[in-house]
Parts: structure tokens; C-alpha cells; sequence
């Protein structure tokens, strides 16, 4: 078995390619450092000096692997780690990036380690005011575990841009909750729930199939923000001489989808027979504290109703458009 060590030159990495040598394995270690470890542990095979940061370096590594020990990272202790947060990410992100493309592309790979660490678990668990020091056990790490791994990427990035601006950068971020309005995407498997829903209702009532098919069973709860809304707290959070940490951006009017499902037959001046299927239909409950945005952007939000008509008459036209064109469009 050909066996990688991403990082093998490291501390723990050219301890491990030692000890996998010794127990008859074919070692390669990548690397962009090149201590006399390194020569050491892995003389007698392929050895890359390279920056993983880049993905061609990263596939010509990966590519004939079959186990991979993925140890490779920018770090230090805690004068380095808690003080170049932006550069460290950065770094990571690539690697980690590249690694995973690669490990994608190659089918070779039969075993893949990851090396993460006890910095991933809760500051607030661990700081000063917590009577016991705990034990931390894994499930800790994600007492507030986003819904996605896209929720995942965000947090990440917001980590990261944080880090990033300087002291005469201010940052604004912004955490959309379910922005909708004319010109959404309203078809294609991108668009969100109530373009998909205008298009659904549109559709049945422009064929005469008098049916819509929703994911679950319609009482999953949202709020959704109108456009012009979204846009209004933007430009006040940007425009605001303070500086915030990240803020909620939304509408704090919670439906279900039933609900809105209601709202849109009454925009289409029809009734719809709606057919619940399993789906993904994401958490079942959600809604947006509104407490920080409305001190900036105290201005009133358009009522839901109101929004959903102007899309649902938006929506409607580009399905009469793409009928009449013989566009494909999505049912
Ligand atoms: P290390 O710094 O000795 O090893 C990491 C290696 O990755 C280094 O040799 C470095 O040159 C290499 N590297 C960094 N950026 C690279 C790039 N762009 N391209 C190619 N190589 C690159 O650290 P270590 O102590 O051996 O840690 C190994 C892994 O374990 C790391 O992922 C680290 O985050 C994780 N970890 C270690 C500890 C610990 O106590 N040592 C704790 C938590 C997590």
C-alpha cells in the first residue's frame, strides 16, 4: 500500500513516516519544508518539496496514494496561532481545498486521515468564568453546529474576513435570512422556496394540472425579507459609523410554507392540490432575531403578501415567456 504523509516533514508527520517505513510501508511525504528529518525518514522513496497551496502539486502528490495521512497545515503554538488568524486560514483553506479536490479526483484512496485539533471546541466552555475546568468531550465542538456545511463555509469565512481588515478597514457582514424578489433565480435547482413555489402554483395553474408538490409537510417555519428591504439594511449597516460584529439581515415575519403556499395561490387567484414527498426540507423551524439591524434600520418592511404578489406575477411571466418560446423550463 502507497502510503502519503501531507506534512511529513513536520513534527508529528516524519515521526509517523518513520514508523510507517518501519512497519513496511511505501512512504512518500510532501512537504514544503525540507528539514534533515525529512531525508531521514523517507531517503529511499518520492519525496515532494512542494506548496500544497497550489493544486497541481497537490494532485501530483495525491495521485497513486492509497492511504493518506492528511497532517499538512500552517501552525504554531499559541504566539503564532493567535496572532496571524487571517494568514493561518488562508493557508489552510487552500491546502485543505486542494487536498479534497484531489482526494475527489483520485479513486485510488482507500484510507484518509485528517489531523484536526482541540482548538475547534467552544472558547466559552473553557474561559475564565467556568467554575470547572472541563473535560472537553467531542460532541462539545458543535454545541452551536450549523444546519449545513454551507452554514460550515460562512462561519469560516466571516472568521476570516474578520481577521483580515485592517484597522482602517471596516467590516460589515451580514447573515441573510431567505432574501427573495423579482429577478431570483425561479428555476434550474438553485432557486429558493418561494420562486420554486411561485413557479410550482404558475405552472399548474397555466396547464390546468392543479397540483404542487412540496418538500415535507409544509410546516417547516421562515421568514423571508423582500429585496428592496435587504438592500435598505445593507446600506444603513454599511453606512453606520459604528462597527458591529456580524448582524442579521431578514424579516422577522415567520409563515410556514403552507402558509405561504396560501399566500401564493391567492397572488395566482388559484387553488392548488398540494402532494407532500420526503425532501430536503432543510430545519423546521427558523426565524431572525431583528434586535441589532432595526437600531440601524428602524425603516417598516414590506409585508410578506404584498412581496409574494409582485413575485408570483414576475415568476408567472417568465413561465408564460418560456411556454410560449418552447424554453425548457422546470415543473
Ligand atoms: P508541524 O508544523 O510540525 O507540521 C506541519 C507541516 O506542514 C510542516 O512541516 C509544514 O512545513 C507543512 N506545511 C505547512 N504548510 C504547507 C504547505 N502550504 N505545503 C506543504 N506543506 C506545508 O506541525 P505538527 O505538530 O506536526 O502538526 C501536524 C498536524 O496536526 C497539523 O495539521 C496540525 O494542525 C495538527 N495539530 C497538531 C497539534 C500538536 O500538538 N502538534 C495539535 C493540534 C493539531
Amino acid at each position: 500500500m502507497k502510503v502519503l504523509i501531507t506534512g511529513g516533514a513536520g513534527f508529528i508527520g516524519h515521526n509517523l513516516a518513520f514508523r510507517m517505513k518501519a512497519n513496511g510501508y511505501t512512504v512518500s511525504v510532501v512537504d514544503y519544508k525540507r528539514p534533515p528529518s525529512f531525508r531521514e525518514t523517507c531517503a529511499d522513496e518520492e519525496n515532494y518539496t512542494c506548496d500544497l497551496r497550489l493544486f497541481s502539486n497537490a494532485i501530483n502528490a495525491v495521485h497513486d496514494a492509497e492511504i493518506i495521512f492528511h497532517l499538512a497545515a500552517d501552525m504554531g503554538g499559541m504566539g503564532f496561532i493567535g496572532s496571524k488568524h487571517s494568514e493561518i486560514m488562508l493557508n489552510n483553506m487552500l491546502i485543505n481545498r486542494n487536498i479534497a479536490l484531489a482526494l475527489n479526483k483520485c479513486k485510488k484512496v482507500k484510507k484518509f486521515f485528517f489531523s484536526s485539533s482541540a482548538c475547534v471546541y467552544p472558547e466559552r466552555l473553557q474561559d475564565e468564568h467556568v467554575e470547572e475546568t472541563p473535560l472537553l468531550s467531542e460532541e462539545m465542538a458543535w454545541k452551536g453546529k450549523p444546519d449545513t456545511a454551507y452554514g460550515v463555509e460562512k462561519l469560516a469565512a466571516e472568521e476570516l474576513f474578520e481577521r483580515s481588515c485592517g484597522p482602517f478597514t471596516k467590516l460589515s457582514i451580514a447573515r441573510f435570512h431567505n432574501i427573495y424578489g423579482i429577478g431570483s433565480i425561479w428555476q434550474g435547482g438553485r432557486e429558493k422556496a418561494p420562486a420554486a413555489l411561485c413557479r410550482k402554483v404558475a405552472v399548474a395553474k397555466l396547464t390546468g394540472k392543479d397540483e404542487v408538490v412540496i418538500w415535507g409537510d409544509g410546516q417547516q417555519v421562515r421568514s423571508y425579507c423582500h429585496i428592496s428591504d435587504c438592500i435598505n439594511m445593507i446600506l444603513d449597516l454599511v453606512n453606520d459609523t459604528e462597527k458591529h460584529g456580524p448582524i442579521n439581515i431578514g424579516s422577522d415575519e415567520a409563515v410556514t410554507i403552507n402558509e405561504l403556499v396560501d399566500m401564493i395561490e391567492r397572488a395566482a387567484g388559484t387553488h392548488v392540490r398540494r402532494i407532500y414527498v420526503p425532501g430536503p426540507r432543510g430545519v423546521a423551524k427558523r426565524n431572525a432575531d431583528l434586535t441589532k439591524i432595526r437600531e440601524i434600520s428602524p425603516m417598516e418592511h414590506i409585508p410578506l403578501i404584498d412581496g409574494i404578489a409582485d413575485l408570483y406575477d414576475w415568476v408567472e411571466s417568465q413561465v408564460i415567456h418560456s411556454m410560449e418560446n418552447d424554453v425548457e423550463y422546470w415543473y
